[in-house]
């Protein structure tokens, strides 16, 4: 703690995953004979480095790069790069080390890491976004490879973004690695399905929830936070399973729409352009917009999904969710409920699917390209489809069963911090103290 004394989001989702290892520690002390837990928590490396670019106007502009290799024991460093003013070293080690236990419970070979950076990709014009990341992966290049680590999109990476990356990489190394990189357009080397592995994934995962009390998405009314890639799809993947999805937002606040949230709208306003989501009201007047984005939670609902960014869901907004009768509440984003709100949930009966369980599709279906990558071809969009439902189930089934074989039958916040925690630190143990 007193080595990452000001990195409040990092000792937050450490402490939530060591909170967890405790019935482990207690069956197993070889583990902490072995040093895991101080190995574990301390990345391989971390690199930060000087981003200089120019903007439209001819000024010199400088940000910070980040990428955390955390762990390699299972697989090649993997996790997505984020652009946004607001990542920070702590913000970037939280989901570096997230990534370790999300991407083994996916069951691929894939080890975690993270990176970014603080550029603002909001208002920037698409010359400047490619100058920006050229400058960007042109030192990133220097720690990447296909078998040594893979970086992907996250909030403010997209298809775009990944495009450029790629032909800067090959720029330089003069070599097309393919898999040095996923989150590519399907046109150039990227998986069908990946964009919307992470939301699809989500709502497969809170299926295999409610089929355990025997339930379904059936007749449910829904709560997406956000309004980006993956709430979008969660958002549609719930309304394919005969939900009502009632209301979404994005950072400046949300719009609920009690008859039923037009999807397509949203798309337009947020997937296809670049407009608010207050915008949706000019189509469908009956809607209600409010400012601010934590509202979102006093709309009654079955199921909520936070989809947005860290710690959107606090306490207050847990109990009033609770009050409503939510029942199900599962995270498409990483880490979006705070310790607290979790606790509100755990106490008050609710199914609650942690974001490294629940959110693991993505990185899934990018496991899936690397392997496409790999054998030089590429799946249908259907196969894509069935091998991450598959993925869910399995991090479900796995999850839930580590939670009853360490006595907490239900809770699968430990129950996947330990299936996770398991694979690597068995790995870890097999490679030797180093
Ligand atoms: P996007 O950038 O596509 O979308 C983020 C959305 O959240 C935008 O609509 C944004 O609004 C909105 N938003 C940001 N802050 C807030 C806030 N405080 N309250 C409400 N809405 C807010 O990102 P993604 O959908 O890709 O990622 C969302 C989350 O999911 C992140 O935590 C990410 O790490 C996680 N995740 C993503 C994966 C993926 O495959 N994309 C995989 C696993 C996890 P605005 O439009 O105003 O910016």
């Amino acid at each position: 703690k007193k080595r990452n004394m000001h990195e409040t989001e990092f000792l937050q989702a450490a402490r939530e995953v060591l909170d967890s290892l405790r019935p482990v520690f207690f069956k197993h002390p070889e583990y902490l004979d072995e040093g895991i837990l101080e190995r574990i928590t301390e990345p391989d490396r971390v690199f930060t480095f000087r981003v200089t670019w120019e903007d439209d106007a001819g000024r010199v502009r400088v940000n910070r790069g980040f990428r955390v290799q955390f762990n390699n024991s299972i697989g090649p460093y993997k996790g997505g790069i984020r652009f946004h003013p607001s990542v920070n070293i702590s913000i970037m080690k939280f989901l570096g080390f997230e990534q370790i236990f999300k991407n083994a419970l996916t069951g691929m070979p894939i080890g975690g890491g993270k990176g970014g950076s603080d550029f603002d990709p909001k208002g920037k014009s698409d010359r400047e976004i490619m100058r920006f990341v050229q400058s960007f992966i042109t030192e990133l290049s220097k720690y990447i490879g296909p078998d040594t680590d893979v970086p992907a999109g996250d909030i403010g990476v997209g298809k775009r973004e990944i495009g450029y990356m790629f032909g800067q990489y090959k720029r330089l190394k003069s070599k097309f690695d393919a898999g040095v990189l996923t989150g590519k357009d399907p046109e150039q080397g990227g998986s069908l399905g990946r964009k919307e592995a992470t939301g699809y994934g989500l709502v497969y995962f809170v299926d295999e929830m409610l089929k355990g009390k025997g339930d379904s998405f059936a007749g449910k009314k829904v709560v997406v936070s956000g309004s980006g890639n993956v709430a979008i799809y969660a958002m549609e993947k719930a309304i394919q399973l005969g939900a009502t999805v009632i209301g979404c937002s994005d950072s400046s606040g949300y719009i609920y729409d009690p008859s039923g949230i037009d999807l397509e709208v949203v798309k337009q306003l947020k997937e296809y352009s670049n407009k608010r989501i207050k915008d949706y009201t000019m189509d469908h007047p009956r809607a209600v917009y409010k400012e601010g984005c934590i509202g979102i939670w006093t709309i009654p609902c079955d199921i909520a999904l936070p989809c947005a960014t860290q710690n959107e869901l606090d306490e207050e907004s847990a109990k009033i969710l609770l009050e409503n009768g939510v029942t199900a509440v599962a995270e498409g984003a990483n880490m979006p409920s705070t310790e607290e709100a979790v606790h509100v949930f755990h106490t008050g009966g609710v199914l609650f699917g942690p974001g490294k369980a629940a959110n693991a599709g993505g990185v899934a279906v990018s496991a899936m390209e690397m392997s496409q990558n790999s054998m030089r071809l590429s799946w249908t969009a259907e196969e894509v489809d069935e091998k991450l439902k598959l993925v869910m189930k399995n991090i479900y089934t796995s999850a839930n069963e580590a939670a009853i074989n360490y006595d907490y039958p239900g809770n699968l916040v430990v129950g996947a911090n330990i299936a996770g925690f398991l694979k690597v630190a068995d790995a870890m143990v097999a490679h030797g103290i180093h």
